[in-house]
């Protein structure tokens, strides 16, 4: 009997910690997810942007969108130990439609806000919420400050170089970052600059929204 209880647990157990893979449909733009998981609330170094939007399921992935993320910061605790950093918008648990996002409907595309530094040089994280639009009603100026926050380029180009050699890692890929072309240069002039130059497709024109405050990153995750 005891071990069969034993037994039991065991299987419960692992089913519990065991999660199933998600599998993404159709396009960014129009699409869905199965067995979509959600981001962690936060880790060492990193955090998420809001307790009520994770709360109402705004920060679900594609499973192995999450793998590469957290492995990222994961890298990132020894190659960049004093940054910190912050996730922002992702998906709903089952994707489609995403308002006010025109993408983010199959679990693939995440949004992350700008790592910055304050007056001192410290790495800082965006204030997030509800009074700016959970951030991202932030807009930085021509010099790339925002309320005496200069926008840290060396932790974001370390992140998105990093969060691609992980992707590739794993046998998958970034399909593109959308990053206000004007501020871009500032990462290429990093010493992740040539790594980016190489690796990574940053949008060119821009797009709906200007995207300073946050960058959009699609994985290139294979979807049916
Ligand atoms: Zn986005």
């Amino acid at each position: 009997m005891k071990a069969l209880i034993i037994m039991l647990l065991l299987i419960l157990n692992s089913a519990e910690s065991y999660a199933k893979a998600s599998t993404c449909y159709g396009t960014t733009a129009s699409g869905r997810l199965e067995n979509g998981v959600r981001l962690p609330a936060k880790g060492k170094n990193f955090v998420g942007y809001s307790t009520a939007a994770r709360l109402a399921g705004r920060t679900y992935v594609h499973s192995s969108v999450k793998d590469i993320i957290l492995a990222a910061y994961g890298e990132l605790e020894s190659e960049q130990p004093d940054k910190v950093f912050k996730y922002a918008e992702t998906g709903l648990k089952e994707g489609g439609e995403f308002k006010p996002h025109k993408t983010h409907t199959n679990g693939i595309s995440v949004d992350f806000m700008t790592p910055v530094k304050n007056a001192k040089g410290k790495s800082v994280h965006l204030p997030t919420h509800i009074f700016n639009r959970l951030g991202y009603d932030i807009e930085f100026d021509s010099e790339g400050i925002y309320e005496g926050l200069e926008i840290d380029y060396e932790a974001m180009a370390a992140h998105i170089a990093i969060l691609h050699k992980q992707a590739k890692r794993m046998g998958f890929d970034i399909w593109r970052v959308i990053f206000d072309p004007q501020l871009q240069p500032n990462l290429f002039e990093t010493r992740y600059g040539a790594y980016l130059k190489k690796n990574v497709q940053f949008s060119k024109k821009r797009s709906w929204v200007r995207h300073d405050e946050h960058y959009h990153i699609d994985f290139s995750i294979p979807c049916q």
